[in-house]
């Protein structure tokens, strides 16, 4: 079976260009499965194991959403660890080099708050962080989520293996209800399926079994 190409997808020329230059031309099974629906807003929920490439799977979805134009904080993405925030990061960075001046910051707790205060003072379009110190920077005022259109719980298994629940629910309460949510996750457990149920609005469950 022939993988399909990005260019199947709507997405702008600039950012097609910028997926060749990646040298990113055919999708991996689950960005395949998931992209199409994401790009048109649905919610989605999508199993898939470590290293088959979820995360420009979210990051193209959360893209197509921003409007560079406006400077606020549109997409969040919570991930479980300082160093998968830090990937994460990387990886929106990288599939944004064409678009223009696309701000990207990172809370992570384990950081000084005060270097992150002063970078949320001078505005972002995407945070990526981890669930507890978004939770902080909600709590101070320091992060606002009011013009959030994408929710992003990445790795969410181990989130909720961490604890991070409630910190998710309350991060989540704060994002209009109108915005997309995307749930990225290495395995299913029940945990997850209550977690979508509380934020998600009738969720398209895409799951890739291992590829041999
Ligand atoms: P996951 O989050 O599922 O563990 P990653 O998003 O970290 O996986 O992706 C794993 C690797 O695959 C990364 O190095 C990424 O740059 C690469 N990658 C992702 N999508 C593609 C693609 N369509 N073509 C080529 N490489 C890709
Ligand atoms: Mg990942």
């Amino acid at each position: 079976m022939t993988a399909p190409s990005f260019a199947t997808l709507a997405l702008s020329p600039q950012m097609q260009a910028n997926l060749q230059r990646l040298g990113y031309l055919e999708m991996t099974a689950i960005q395949a499965a998931s992209l199409p629906a994401a790009l048109l807003g649905k919610d989605i929920i999508a199993q898939a194991k470590t290293g088959s490439g979820k995360t420009a799977a979210f990051a193209l979805a959360l893209l197509a959403n921003l409007n560079t134009r406006r400077f606020a904080v549109q997409s969040l993405v919570l991930c479980p660890t300082r160093e998968l925030a830090d990937q994460v990061t990387a990886e929106i960075r990288r599939l944004a080099r064409a678009e223009d001046n696309i701000k990207v910051v990172t809370l992570c707790g384990g950081v000084p708050l005060r270097g992150q205060l002063a970078t949320l003072e001078h505005g972002a379009h995407v945070v990526v962080g981890t669930p507890g110190r978004v939770m902080d920077h909600l709590e101070r005022g320091s992060l606002r989520l009011d013009a959030l259109n994408t929710l992003v719980l990445d790795e969410a298994d181990r989130m909720l293996d961490m604890g991070f629940l409630d910190d998710i629910a309350t991060v989540a309460r704060q994002c209009p209800p109108e915005r997309q949510t995307l749930l990225f996750s290495a395995t299913y457990p029940e945990g997850i399926a209550k977690l979508a149920a509380q934020f998600m609005r009738s969720p398209l469950a895409v799951k890739v079994e291992a590829q041999h």
